[in-house]
């Protein structure tokens, strides 16, 4: 079928092409079939030049190209131009495809004759699919970053823009002729500050400057503001010298992240900052002026309200104090709460003592004023301890500390005061704060034990009664003296539980005495004041079965110096349901004669001091005085502290009715009170 002249070409070609084995080369005549073969075509398509030599070229292309005539398009073009070129599948002989580089170059006679084509064809799989794989990365990248919920900006070594995403143009409200590539940096920014208003003192604005990253791989984060919103801005740098930045709408974070940081320093009840943020402040104020007040404050009778109306009525109590101490300081100083019902003020500037007392007074006065819960009126106290700076400490820790020293005097003074910290307070504070906890977990486990000391009645010469007394056996201390645990306990509320537990105990024990022999229970202001005596003696009695007139109420002066007209009130109920009451320690006190007057006791306790220093005759004409009084009133004297002979028959003269002392028994446990009672028959029974 080939023609003569094609094979000359053929036979030129071969000379040509012999060596070449990176291209594959052969001839083919004007109809398309081959007719020459060169190495590189065995080795591209796999046949022996015998083998193909004859066939038409058509059989390289796939059977779907075939049918659209590929081929032949190509064939007539290289006929018509002169030269035809395309990329496309081929198919080897063993099936195989690769990514072929065709060209067919028209060959003429001298003549102008169509003598054939020369079809050169170059496996170009390799790049083709390396083109492929760069297609897809940078698809997915466009992809990536359309889809970004960041926004990001390319930028070159000379500031200018190399792309961005769409969330960039959109996060910072560009338009896309400010975002084009080449856009310099400049104008960007200088859009945003012209549009931002930054300078004029908006609110949230931040200054915005032209900035580029500090060193390579660094990033920079900073936040702007665009139409009210928060935009943070994280530069790196690149190793081109250009930079990346990524901006991202932060406004939801920030504000989550402020209200969080909010909530670390504020009290969330009453807005107030909280224990945290006041110890930086302290801290920053001591640093700044050295001489700066602590005053810590602590709500005298909230718990009381807290139990009675209940934890909402409480929280507002809190909310209504924090309000007014607020508004005692007008932004004077800090406030701040420490939990509970601690709040505590740190007041710069502070020379001499004079204005911190009165601003003391002035928080004591403005927590005092009556407020409404609940639709009753409470009343609510306030102790107040001050420590000042740097006198009282130099650092907050201190400070603070010794503040709470003078606090803890001030509610032992009683309600409603002030102390300044004096030196020394905080060893006794120390002492007794440990003391505090100890007796807090003793009443916990129950570890504390009663005790009885008879009372003689001397008229009849035999027992008219036991008086209770608390012990303490401490595992380390050994007995620690009520003298010492019972002004703790009332100082820190505990005896309101304490006192409860002794009255129970003491009835419990008391109804399986003889019947004629009653119990004495020394009570304490604080139980008057805070818990419902009445309530407890009630209860006591009831549970026990003990009569009331078996029951005897030891009070001492203190309770009738505090609020006595309620007192009183509460005296004459308690009396009223049978139950005793005695005027405990009569004589320590100052104007002892005109608290009788107050309300008619069923007994008088003369002090033991008293009998301690017979041997003065103003003791005597004292004593002497009282059992007269005493009489008149129809009340009944017990004198004590009797440990001698000569002592007990001092009394007798004086026809008292009763003694107690260590001359008749020292306070005994519940179990050896009935081998007592054997040898020292009862009042009655003698
Ligand atoms: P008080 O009510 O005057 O109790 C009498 C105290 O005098 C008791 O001390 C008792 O042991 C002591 N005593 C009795 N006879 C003599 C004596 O011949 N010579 C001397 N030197 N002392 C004598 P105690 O038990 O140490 O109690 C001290 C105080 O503790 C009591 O004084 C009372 O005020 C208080 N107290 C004790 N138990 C309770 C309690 O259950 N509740 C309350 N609120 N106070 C209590
Ligand atoms: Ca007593
Ligand atoms: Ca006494």
């Amino acid at each position: 079928m080939a023609a003569p002249d094609a094979v000359d070409a053929n036979l030129m070609y071969r000379l040509l092409v012999q060596g070449v084995t990176d291209y594959a080369i052969y001839m083919l005549d004007p109809q398309g079939v081959i007719s020459n073969w060169n190495a590189g075509a065995e080795r591209a398509k796999g046949y022996r030049a015998h083998e193909i030599v004859g066939r038409h070229f058509s059989c390289f292309y796939g059977e779907e190209e075939r049918s659209r005539g590929v081929p032949h398009q190509g064939l007539e073009t290289a006929r018509r131009t002169g030269r035809f070129e395309a990329e496309g599948w081929r198919v080897r002989k063993d099936g195989s495809r690769f990514w072929a580089h065709v060209v067919i170059e028209a060959i003429h006679g001298e003549d102008g004759r169509l003598l054939g084509f020369a079809k050169i064809t170059r496996d170009c799989t390799e790049r083709r699919l390396q083109a492929e794989r760069l297609e897809e990365t940078s698809a997915n990248l466009d992809l990536a970053l359309a889809h970004m919920s960041q926004g990001l900006c390319l930028v070159d070594a000379r500031r200018r823009l190399i792309l961005c995403n769409a969330r960039f143009r959109e996060i910072l409200v560009l338009d896309a002729a400010l975002t084009q590539r080449g856009t310099p940096l400049s104008a960007i920014l200088r859009r945003l500050i012209r549009d931002e208003g930054v300078g004029s003192g908006e609110p949230g604005a931040r200054p915005l400057r032209p900035f580029r990253p500090a060193g390579a791989a660094i990033p920079l984060s900073r936040d702007l503001t665009r139409q009210g919103r928060t935009i943070a801005v994280t530069t790196r740098a690149l190793p081109t010298g250009g930079w990346v930045s990524t901006v991202e709408d932060v406004t939801e974070r920030r504000r989550i992240e402020d209200s969080i940081l909010h909530m670390a320093h504020h009290d969330a009840l009453t807005g107030l900052p909280n224990r945290a943020a006041f110890g930086a402040h302290l801290e920053r104020a001591l640093a700044a002026n050295g001489a700066t007040a602590v005053l810590c404050l602590d709500l005298d009778r909230f718990k009381a309200i807290n139990d009675t109306f209940g934890h909402p009525a409480g929280d507002a109590l809190l909310r209504t104090v924090a309000e007014r101490l607020r508004g005692v300081l007008r932004g004077s100083g800090m406030i701040a709460r420490l939990g509970g019902d601690e709040f505590v003020v740190a007041l710069a500037g502070t020379g001499d003592g004079r204005p911190i007392e009165g601003l003391a007074e002035r928080l004591i006065e403005a927590v005092g004023q009556p407020l409404e819960i609940d639709g009753h009126l409470a009343h609510v106290g306030v102790s107040v301890g001050i420590a000042v700076g740097p006198r009282d400490g130099a650092d907050s820790d201190t400070l603070f500390r010794n503040a709470d020293i003078a606090l803890y005097r001030a509610k032992a003074a009683g309600r409603n005061t002030y102390r300044f910290y004096e030196t020394g307070m905080d060893a006794l504070a120390a002492a007794r704060n440990l003391l505090q906890l100890e007796l807090r977990d003793a009443v916990q486990t129950g570890d504390l034990r009663l005790h009885y000391q008879p009372v003689m009645d001397l008229r009849r010469d035999g027992v008219g009664g036991f008086e209770a007394l608390l012990r303490w056996p401490h595992p380390q201390r050994g007995s620690v003296p009520p003298d010492t645990f019972i002004p703790i306990a009332e100082e820190t509320g505990l005896i309101t539980r304490l006192g409860a537990w002794v009255l129970r105990e003491a009835c419990r024990e008391a109804a399986v005495w003889p019947e004629e022999i009653r119990v004495a229970v020394n009570v304490s202001a604080v139980q008057f004041a805070r818990g419902s005596l009445e309530e407890v003696v009630t209860l006591a009695l009831a549970v026990s079965g003990l009569a009331p007139h078996r029951l005897e109420l030891e009070i001492t002066e203190s309770v009738l110096m505090s609020d006595s007209e309620a007192v009183v009130a509460c005296l004459h109920r308690l009396r009223r349901m049978g139950v005793r009451v005695a005027l405990d320690d009569f004589g320590t006190g100052h104007s002892s004669l005109s608290y009788l007057r107050l309300f008619p006791f069923d007994r008088i306790k003369i002090d033991r001091s008293f009998i301690r220093e017979i041997g003065r005759p103003e003791n005597v004409a004292i004593v002497r005085a009282v059992r007269a009084l005493a009489a008149d009133l129809g009340a009944a004297i017990t004198v004590e502290g009797i440990e001698t002979q000569e002592q007990l028959a001092f009394v007798r003269g004086l026809d008292c009715e009763e003694a107690q002392g260590f001359l008749f028994s020292r306070p005994l446990p519940a179990s050896d009170l009935a081998p007592f009672l054997a040898t020292r028959p009862t009042a009655r029974a003698a």
